[in-house]
C-alpha cells in the first residue's frame, strides 16, 4: 500500500471514529509517573477516588499487574496517586449487614455471592471474606443481626407525653422484617422485585402514623410503589 493511501485511510478512520483507540502494550516500559498520572485520569473520569482493579483493567492504559508490581501492591499504587485504597479495611459489621439488607430488599430475595458485583452493592466479596471467611457465614451472621432487638422505631422524646409512642420511620431492621414476613412482595398486588426488577417496595403504615398508627410489625405492610401511591391518593 502506498504511504499516501495509508495516510488517507488513517485520516478517514480518524474522521469516522473521531478518536484513536489506545492499544495496550503489556510489555512496553512504563514509568511510575505515567502510571500515577493515568490512575488520576481514570479517577477524574469516574468522579471517584476509589478505583478497583477491575475498573482499571477496563479504563486504564496499563496493566493492573504492572502498577501493582511497581508500587508493591494495588493499594499502594492508589495511595501514591493520592487516591483511596480500594478495599476499605475498617468497614463495620453494621455497614456490611446494612449493605446485605439493602441488596435483599432491592432484589426481593436473598442476595447471592455473585450479587456483590452488582453496582448496587457498596462492597465486594473481600470485606465479607475477611470478616466472615465466606458468604454463607456472612449471611448467617446477618440473619442473627436482622432478627435481633430494635423492633420498633426509636422512641419519641418522653417530654411530650402524647399518645404517639413510636417514631414514624421504622428502623432498617424493622423494615427488613416486615418485608421478610410479606415475602418481599406487595400485599395488594403481589408484585415482587424477585420477579420484576423494576418493582420498588415500600413499608407502609396500615393505620397512618398521622392518625396515631404505630410503627410496629402489626401496623406495617409491604406495598409496591404503585399501590403505595394509589393508597395515598385515596
Ligand atoms: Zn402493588
Amino acid at each position: 500500500m502506498k504511504p499516501w493511501l495509508l495516510n488517507q485511510l488513517l485520516a478517514l478512520q480518524e474522521h469516522m471514529d473521531n478518536q484513536f483507540t489506545f492499544v495496550k502494550a503489556p510489555n512496553a516500559p512504563v514509568s511510575e509517573d505515567e502510571i500515577l498520572e493515568d490512575l488520576r485520569r481514570v479517577s477524574d473520569e469516574l468522579g471517584s477516588e476509589k478505583i478497583t482493579q477491575r475498573i482499571y483493567a477496563e479504563k486504564g492504559k496499563f496493566d493492573v499487574s504492572t502498577a501493582s508490581r511497581k508500587f508493591g501492591s494495588w493499594n499502594k499504587a492508589l495511595e501514591a496517586a493520592g487516591l483511596k485504597a480500594s478495599n476499605v479495611i475498617n468497614v463495620t459489621d453494621e455497614e456490611l449487614f446494612t449493605n446485605i439488607l439493602e441488596l435483599w430488599e432491592h432484589l426481593g430475595r436473598q442476595p447471592r455471592r455473585s450479587d456483590l458485583t452488582n453496582p448496587l452493592s457498596k462492597y465486594s466479596q473481600s470485606p465479607y471474606n475477611r470478616r466472615f471467611n465466606n458468604w454463607t457465614n456472612a449471611l448467617q451472621n446477618f440473619v442473627v443481626w436482622a432478627n435481633g432487638e430494635e423492633l420498633t422505631a426509636p422512641e419519641v422524646e418522653e417530654q411530650e407525653k402524647t399518645e404517639r409512642k413510636t417514631g414514624r420511620d421504622p428502623s432498617l431492621r424493622l423494615r427488613f422484617r416486615v418485608m421478610q414476613r410479606d415475602n418481599f412482595s406487595c400485599k395488594h398486588c403481589g408484585a415482587s422485585p424477585a420477579k420484576d426488577p423494576s418493582v420498588v417496595l415500600h413499608v407502609d403504615h396500615i393505620v397512618p402514623w398521622s392518625k396515631g398508627g404505630k410503627t410496629i410489625m402489626e401496623n406495617l405492610q409491604t406495598l409496591c410503589s404503585k399501590c403505595n401511591l394509589g393508597k395515598s391518593n385515596l
